[in-house]
C-alpha cells in the first residue's frame, strides 16, 4: 500500500467529500490506527485491520471491505504501513 500520514490523507479524503468533518475524521483515523497496532482483525476473516478503511467504512481488511484482493494502489497510514 502507499504510506500516507493521517493529515495528508485528511486534506485529501475532505477535498473529494467536502460534508466530512476533518477532526472527527482525524479522530477515527488515530482509532483505527491505535485498533491496528492493538491487533485488531478484521470483521469478516482474521486478517488485520485496514486503518483507512475502517475510519471511512467497517472495522476490517482491505479485501472485506472493498471486495478487491490488491491493494498496491491504495493509501495506509504510513505508521501501520507494514506491507
Ligand atoms: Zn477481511
Amino acid at each position: 500500500m502507499i504510506p500516507i500520514s493521517i493529515i495528508s490523507f485528511v486534506n485529501k479524503h475532505c477535498k473529494s467529500n467536502p460534508d466530512e468533518e476533518p477532526n472527527k475524521l482525524k479522530k477515527r483515523l488515530k482509532e483505527a490506527v491505535n485498533d491496528k497496532e492493538n491487533g485488531v482483525i478484521c470483521f469478516k476473516c482474521d486478517q488485520e485491520i485496514w486503518a483507512i478503511g475502517s475510519a471511512v467504512a467497517n472495522q476490517g481488511c482491505f479485501s472485506c471491505i472493498t471486495g478487491e484482493a490488491g491493494a498496491s494502489e491504495d493509501y495506509e497510514i504510513d505508521e501501520v504501513c507494514w506491507s
